[in-house]
């Protein structure tokens, strides 16, 4: 590991300041950052550290969920608005890494957490997102884990969050300030796809911090269900994970939402199947349909062909599992 300076500002502007200069980066809990320093994957001389910054509020204000960035994964799983209000949230945070991990890991930490590629983590191995034009191993690699939507030759591999899957499904919108002032970003425009570039993740620009994020009123309280398929039963990545919320009323789905992570290099929005899905009963058949509607523009790898039928299958069984809690 890198020698590195350490600063721990107290307001927004501080922060701001203090990462523009030299090849700094802010620290919330360190649970993906310092694992990537102390392999050589990023070098960093300078950490600020945003823990001290008031972003650590959760409110409920004319129906919109504001929630602190430095807002604790677990924290978040278990409070009473989002226990209320956005069940399919909680749900999602609940299924990621263990309790240890929830307990330092942050909310704009766990959106900015990079891939876990074993290939971008190898220094040994060529990786476009880690060192940009040097190749992308995983391609002619072992790629069990890898995109089967949205990836290019650049770049196969897949973003590892869960609360990020639940957080575009439920039409999210990011906080950042910056030093040109501050913006909004909807959620599903937060992540890129690889493109040219693979080595950006998403749509930060430089030196701006995200501040918070913010879940509008939903219909998406009774019939919601995270499901994460993973190798062990706990403390692990997902192989594919769907975020299902349907409003159901008189026996007809009036909206629907769903995402999945595990699959590409963003979460991934299925509108195709929901739009599928909107107007429908929720039947067996219905989910049938709308889950293989979002699984035809999938394409697979040496390694990963069996991720196809894994996603169609996950999509219908979230959509059950939603109806029948
Ligand atoms: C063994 C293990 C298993 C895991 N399993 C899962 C899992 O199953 N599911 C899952 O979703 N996650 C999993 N994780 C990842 C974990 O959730 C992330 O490491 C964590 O969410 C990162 O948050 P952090 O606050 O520690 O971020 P840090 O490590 O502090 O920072 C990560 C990155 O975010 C940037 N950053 C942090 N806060 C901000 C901000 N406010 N604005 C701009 N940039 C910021 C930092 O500069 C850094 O680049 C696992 C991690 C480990 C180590």
């Amino acid at each position: 590991m890198n020698q590195f300076s350490y600063v721990r500002p107290t307001s927004l502007k501080a922060a701001i300041e203090a990462v523009a200069k030299n090849n700094a980066r802010f620290i919330a809990g360190g649970t993906n950052l310092l694992d990537l320093m102390k392999n050589g994957v990023i070098i960093s001389d300078k950490l600020v550290d945003i823990n001290r910054l008031p972003l650590k509020d959760i409110q409920l204000d004319n129906g919109v969920l504001h929630i602190g960035s430095l807002v604790l994964n677990s924290d978040l799983a278990e409070h009473e608005l989002v226990k209320t209000h956005h069940p399919l949230l909680s749900q999602a945070l609940l299924a990621g890494a263990s309790q240890q991990l929830r307990n330092m890991a942050t909310v704009g930490g766990n959106m900015m957490q990079r891939t876990r590629c074993s290939y971008y983590y190898d220094t040994t191995m060529p990786c476009n997102k880690r060192s940009p034009n040097s190749g992308c191993g995983a391609l002619g690699g072992i790629n069990r884990m890898h995109a089967i939507f949205g990836a290019n030759d650049n770049c196969i591999a897949v973003h590892p969050s869960d609360m990020c899957v639940a957080l575009a499904a439920l039409d999210a919108t990011v906080l950042v300030s910056g030093p040109k002032g501050d913006r909004h970003i909807p959620f599903t425009d937060f992540h890129r796809l690889p493109g040219n570039t693979p080595q950006l993740d998403n749509n930060l620009g430089k030196n701006e911090l995200i501040t918070a994020v913010e879940i509008p009123a939903n219909n998406f309280t009774k019939n919601v269900y995270y499901l994460k398929v993973r190798d062990r039963a706990s403390y692990a990545f997902a192989l594919v994970s769907v975020a299902a919320a349907l409003d159901i009323r008189d026996g007809v789905i009036q909206q629907a939402r769903l995402a999945m992570g595990g699959v590409a290099h963003k979460p991934w929005r299925l509108p195709d199947a929901e739009k599928a899905l909107t107007g429908k009963a929720p039947t067996v058949e219905n989910f049938r349909i709308a889950a293989n509607i979002a699984t035809q523009s999938a394409k697979t790898y040496k390694h990963n062909a069996f991720k196809t039928a894994l996603a169609t299958n996950s999509i219908q069984t979230a959509l059950l599992k939603a109806t029948t809690v």
